[in-house]
């Protein structure tokens, strides 16, 4: 689906690119051309994608899930972990036997980990048949791109210079109940493990104007989640000229009429302010849940990571949390073995997960990123000896994922029905984080229905639907 071909500041001029590359394809004989998109990492790239698909039909493309029918390949990549770059590698490799199938294909790597110099420059000298590497600030200019690869040389553009944030880029939205809305990008935080701030460079926040178009349409249009997306939610609007920080702009897309609600994600404990809670609190439509990192439960490793509170700061906000919502549900992101952790430090994290109860985790071994502090930090502690400490966690969580669930027995939830599953039942997630399957027909998609938890088995809640 479009979501708009309105065009202003650079997109005029990309809409005169997209025709000329539709004709120049057709003057070719590529009759009805292919894309396909790879995307890797969070959900800032998959919204990124979701643009990036926009401009591709712009262009005269349709979109296809078969790689080898593609005449256009395009892969967005993430930077956060090396497995995952190992596996764009691979990716982008596969690609050199079809280009050699179909001259016209074009292939192209963007995203944060074609961001970074080294590995744009090991694009151009090592994949010759890579048609056009661009970075995180300039995949509005994708139709500029592919004309000038069609029409001269191969296309490298990394410029990062925290421009204004270009609007009314068309958008083919993988879904149409659950949507991606991004209020921000970029980050100025520089924890010490993260490569996110070198990559995507400073803050930047759209307009609430936009925001709220974007949100408006997305309801009138029969999205029943939004889920508000930045790198840290919580710093919305900091040194904009507008006023409106990430409370405010939660209050006005609540004000928006219609019957669906708003998750949010990821936010920082050090921006998370008592209003911020107030504002959850007092919005019926924003979800009972907030995913909050903590990364490691030792005041001695935060400091290490640069990350601006300590164990008693975080537990504090915990507190005020539970306070003015009581039934909230927590997630969070720990990395484990950090750089000079020790298993004592780890202890820490163990005593502070049992101590807040998450109802599930992200957790992730230490992955050095070349050009981040914490990559030349001494790092002394086995990747095997991490392991055993990481399995320590996973099997704590079990267990208080287990206790938690249990406790949701004869609770009633107010639940959109999302999906069918392989069994016949259908699925989806309550105003918390939890997700519960249940006995249901085909109309209940895309409706928001009340189920009454029945029990949890086989790490799944099932409940009966009484509404
Ligand atoms: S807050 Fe820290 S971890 Fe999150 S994106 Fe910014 S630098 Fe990375």
């Amino acid at each position: 689906m479009i979501l708009s071909e309105k065009t202003n500041g650079y997109l005029p001029e990309q809409c005169a690119y997209a025709k000329r590359v539709q004709a120049l394809l057709t003057e070719r004989g590529v009759v009805s051309p292919k894309a396909h998109i790879v995307t890797f990492g969070c959900q800032q790239n998959v919204s990124d994608s979701e643009r990036i698909k926009g401009m591709l039909l712009l262009c005269g493309y349709s979109l296809t899930e078969e790689i080898t029918e593609a005449d256009f390949i395009l892969f967005n990549t993430c930077a956060v972990r090396g497995h995952a770059e190992d596996r764009v590698y691979g990716n982008v490799g596969a690609t050199k036997k079809l280009k050699q199938a179909n001259p016209n294909l074009m292939v192209s790597v963007c995203g944060c980990m074609a961001q970074q110099q080294s590995v744009a420059s090991k694009f151009y000298k090592s994949y010759p048949y890579v048609d056009i590497v661009f970075g995180t600030q300039q995949y509005h200019r994708l139709p500029e791109f592919i004309y000038r690869r069609i029409t001269g040389k191969r296309v490298y553009e990394l410029t990062l210079d925290n421009a204004d944030i270009v609007e009314d880029i068309p958008i083919s939205r993988d879904g149409d109940l659950k949507g991606w809305l991004p209020i921000m990008y970029g980050c100025n935080n520089f924890c010490t493990y993260c490569i996110v701030p070198y990559v995507r460079g400073r803050e930047r926040s759209r307009d609430p104007q936009e925001i709220i178009a974007e949100a408006t349409k997305m309801i009138n249009d029969g999205f029943k989640e939004i889920m508000l997306l930045g790198q840290n939610v919580n710093s919305y609007g900091k040194g904009e000229s507008h006023g409106i920080n990430f409370e405010k702009l939660l209050r006005m897309i609540n004000d928006i009429p219609g019957d669906f609600r708003i998750r949010f994600m990821t936010s920082h404990p050090k921006d998370c302010t008592e209003e911020l809670l107030d504002a959850i609190r007092d919005c019926k439509k924003v979800e009972r849940h907030i995913h909050l990192p903590f990364q490691s439960g030792s005041s001695r490793i935060l400091k290490q990571m640069n990350r601006h509170y300590d164990r008693e700061g975080y537990l504090k906000l915990i507190s005020a949390a539970r306070e003015r919502i009581p039934d909230v549900e927590f997630t969070s992101d720990i990395i484990v073995g950090f750089p000079g952790e020790t298993y004592e430090d780890f202890c820490e994290t163990l005593s502070l997960v049992k101590e807040v109860k998450f109802t599930s985790l992200f957790t992730f071994i230490y992955s050095p990123r070349e050009g981040t502090p914490a990559a030349t930090m001494p790092d002394p502690i086995s990747r095997e000896e991490k392991g055993k400490w990481f399995s320590e966690l996973l099997v704590t969580q079990d267990e208080i994922s287990k206790e938690l669930n249990s406790s949701l027995i004869g609770k009633k939830m107010r639940v959109l029905c999302e999906e069918e599953t392989a069994d016949g039942l259908f699925t989806g997630k309550g105003e918390y984080y939890s997700s519960v399957t249940f006995e249901g027909n085909h109309d209940m998609i895309g409706k928001f229905v009340t189920v009454r938890v029945e029990k949890y088995e086989n790490n799944t809640l099932y409940g009966t639907v009484i509404n």
